[in-house]
């Protein structure tokens, strides 16, 4: 498993990503810059690939941890699928070519108007969270006579022991069906001429660090596709094990890819009960891009207080809104390497928005040597970094690029301009 600092290391004093020096980049393009590693990314999906092999299965990389069309465009040269929350999401996946087929669309409200466009680029399947969302995607596969492949995301009341804003899997949690749901619609599916219940689903939440979840969510599964197939008398064709598998911000003992996929291959694989009889699907977000990327911002200003100071950053909470909206953990390294080490002071690294929640960093403590005008690197970005952010304050979001082999740049977003700002708005 990677973790924070395995792609993001100093190389002849200067922080570089896989060998390539970050500060003249930086001249050109300035901060708040994402940078992203293609080779961290290239390195967990053939991890997962590895892991999965022997399975019939499909992984779906869920876009919704970064969606940049330079990113989406480096994943689908690897021959991966991609899991979609909105409509928005496949066209992205369609402009960069991905096949639809390998395209699963899940959450828990798509409108009429999205179900329709997928529909009728024939996907792999929906994953579909409601009797009412059922009743809809039915009539519009009538509407369109194309039939449909439907996957129930079933909700399996297991507790993925993650912080609550990304726990998907419990019974209070607003996603999936539960089983006597999905029995009944089981029972009724004739009266839908154009749905297949293909395949069922889980997705139980997100960073989560342990595997006993995964293994009770997995077992549950299970024998609700056995009690599924008893009732409809037909065989289900694929299980989707969503994604959620946990990855190293400071230094939590997480479960590794082989384990993990060990885990999978246990319940469905060739030596399991089920002997790799069905084609199996995961949706891995933060896993492939968290520590594939960075987030680098300039101190604007040092604002010393008692036994502490505030080093005032030119990135904010708009252009990462993780620790705000999860107090989440990211590690802060200078861009030269001379300025880590010596004694350290607690600092609070802010933003320049205004909101006491526009921190990436509470007392922590940071060398004294940083100071005004120095870069620093927030690590394990790469994940719900970019594509979170927004115009809060009326800033302008950040520029992206992608190292590619750690041996040239591609520059995958410009930096927002004013104009872009007001784009759409009527004085
Ligand atoms: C967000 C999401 C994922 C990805 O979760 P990660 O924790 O980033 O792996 C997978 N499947 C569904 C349905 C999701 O909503």
């Amino acid at each position: 498993m990677t973790d924070p600092q395995s792609h993001f290391y100093f190389s002849n004093g200067k922080l570089s990503v896989d060998g390539y020096p970050l500060e003249p980049v930086i001249k050109k393009l300035n901060t708040p810059l994402y940078v992203y590693s293609s080779v961290a990314i290239r390195a967990s999906i053939e991890e997962l690939k590895k892991g999965l092999s022997g399975l019939n299965h499909l992984i779906c990389y869920a876009v919704k941890a970064n969606s940049n069309l330079g990113i989406l465009s480096f994943i689908k040269k690897t021959n991966i699928g991609m899991d979609l929350v909105s409509v928005g999401e496949l066209k992205r996946a369609l402009q960069v070519g991905v096949d639809p087929q390998k395209c699963v669309f899940s959450g828990v409200g798509k409108t009429e108007k999205e179900i329709t466009f997928t529909i009728q680029k024939k996907i792999h399947s929906f994953n579909v969270e409601s009797v009412e969302e059922l009743e809809l995607i039915s009539r519009v596969a009538e509407k369109c006579k194309i039939k449909v492949n439907i996957a129930l995301r079933y909700n399996p009341d297991v507790d993925p022991k993650t912080h609550p804003y990304i726990s998907t899997g419990l019974k209070e949690n607003k996603f999936g069906l539960e089983k006597n749901e999905i029995l009944e619609i089981v029972k009724n599916i004739k009266r839908h001429s154009f749905l297949k219940i293909s395949g069922l689903s889980v997705h139980i939440g997100s960073q989560i660090l342990t595997l006993k979840p995964f293994d009770d969510a997995f077992a549950k599964l299970k024998k609700l596709a056995k009690d599924v197939e008893l009732l409809m008398k037909a065989r289900l064709d694929f299980l989707d094990l969503g994604g959620g598998l946990g990855v190293v911000y400071q230094n939590e003992k997480t479960v590794s890819i082989k384990h993990y996929t060990q885990l999978i291959q246990k319940h469905f694989g060739k030596k399991s009960d089920l002997k790799a009889r069905y084609e199996i699907l995961i949706e891995p977000g933060r896993l492939i891009m968290a520590n594939a990327g960075a987030l680098l911002t300039t101190v604007l200003f040092e604002k010393k207080r008692d036994k502490k100071r505030f080093l005032i950053v030119d990135a904010a909470m708009n252009d990462l809104l993780r620790p705000a909206l999860y107090e989440s953990y990211h590690d802060i390294v200078p861009l030269q390497q001379n300025k880590q080490g010596g004694s350290t002071i607690n600092s609070d690294v802010v933003g320049p928005v205004c909101e006491s929640a526009d921190f990436f960093a509470r007392k922590r403590k940071l060398s004294k040597k940083i100071k005004s005008k120095d870069i620093l690197a927030i690590l394990s970005a790469g994940a719900y970094g970019m594509s979170m952010s927004g115009n809060y304050n009326s800033r302008p979001r950040a520029a992206e690029v992608l190292v590619v082999d750690g041996k040239k740049i591609k520059n995958i977003r410009l930096r927002e301009t004013e104009q872009d700002l007001w784009r759409g708005e009527k004085k």
